[in-house]
């Protein structure tokens, strides 16, 4: 028995691969497995329909929105969502407040004839701020909600005129976010919702425009008018996403699980910032709740912590490669004794090492 603190794929809720086994054999009593439903059948566009209603009760997400389950990750949604969005003015901007936000700048900058503006933040190491940005008129502005390997989260997201599209691959579900705020948001589905090979993109109806140019499996305008099934879609993993949506609901939906996430990330960030070893130093507004991370400055001692952890049944808590030092990621399904294990095993190093 161990805990899984990788940062995606991630942790799954016990009960959510307790029923995918279950399932296996024969699906709803079909005979077959899930993974052998035709997408053009009763059994699918029922199972299809009731997680997108969950998902739309559990963000209380409005008939003003679409609400498609694509394939390619949330890789591919850096650049379809310029390419579907960024049709009026051409003109966009991006908080550049990590990695991924960055790997999405690159994309649209890849888009030809597409201006976008790189937000710097405004002191080293903190995220840039979300306001209107000076220049305009802008087609969107792009925020990434949780920065998954720097660990830093935008907690509350102000009021402006310019449309925004959010990356929420790392924290969906997690905290609580008002869709209406958004025109756009997507998040992959291996951290927060289930297994890899899906994004999800919540996108407000009046945006989408057919896209004459664009491939079809690209646009948005066209997956939302075929319910997400323009082709084959990712069925097995909409399928896990439904059980992960009921899961949370019997849980107590977005708000509990928020109470809980809160919990645990106080909890782990006192033990940090209690210890001699081990820091981080993320200022605490920015504190992701999903993504922790911390070091001891030490990149051998890093290593050893790692793979000791790893002995004890603490899975995957090295850092991102850009980043080293140590990540432990905090999913909705990490049960508190996860947490617990991990700061025991962090004391009990720090004695050792410290
Ligand atoms: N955005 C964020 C915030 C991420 O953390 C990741 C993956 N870790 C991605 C996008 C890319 O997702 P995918 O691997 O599904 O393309």
């Amino acid at each position: 028995m161990g805990y899984n603190f990788s940062a995606g794929p991630g942790i799954m809720p016990a009960a959510v691969v307790e029923q995918i086994k279950r399932d296996m054999p024969s699906y709803k009593d079909s005979g077959m497995s899930i993974m052998e439903i035709s997408h053009r059948s009763a059994l699918y566009d029922e199972m299809a329909q009731q997680a997108e209603t969950d998902l739309r009760d559990l963000m209380q997400i409005s008939d003003d929105y679409e609400v498609l389950f694509l394939h390619g990750g949330g890789t591919l949604q850096f650049t379809n969502v310029p390419l579907n969005l960024a049709t009026k003015n051409h003109h966009v901007a991006y908080l550049n407040s990590g990695h991924w936000a960055k790997k999405a700048l690159d994309a649209a900058n890849r888009i030809d004839g597409l201006t976008v503006e790189d937000i710097q933040p405004e002191k080293t190491g903190y995220l840039p701020s979300i306001k209107n940005p000076s220049v305009g008129p802008l087609d969107y502005l792009y925020v990434t909600t949780n920065n998954t390997i720097e660990g830093t989260t935008y907690h509350q997201i102000p009021k402006i005129n310019t449309p925004l599209v959010a990356d929420m691959s790392s924290n969906i579900l997690a905290e609580p976010y008002d869709v209406n705020q958004f025109d756009l948001i997507f998040a992959g589905a291996q951290k927060n919702i289930g297994p890899a090979g899906m994004a999800i993109v919540i996108v407000k109806k009046n945006r989408l425009h057919e896209q004459p140019i664009l491939s079809e499996i690209m646009d948005y305008h066209l997956e939302a008018k075929k319910h997400s099934a323009l082709n084959t879609p990712p069925v097995f993993c909409i399928y896990a996403a439904g059980l992960t949506f009921k899961w949370l609901k019997q849980f107590g939906g977005v708000d509990r699980i928020y109470e809980q996430n809160q919990e645990q990330a106080r909890t782990l960030y006192d033990s940090i910032d209690n210890s001699k070893l081990f820091k981080n130093d993320v200022p605490t507004r920015e504190r992701s709740l999903t993504n922790i991370v911390f070091k001891t400055g030490d990149d051998n001692l890093d290593q050893q912590f790692v793979t000791q952890a790893n002995r004890q049944g603490l899975i995957s808590l090295g850092g991102h490669r850009l980043v080293g030092g140590m990540r432990a990621s905090l999913y909705n399904a990490m049960p508190n004794e996860g947490v617990d294990a991990l700061i025991d095993f962090m004391k009990r190093f720090e004695i050792d090492n410290g």
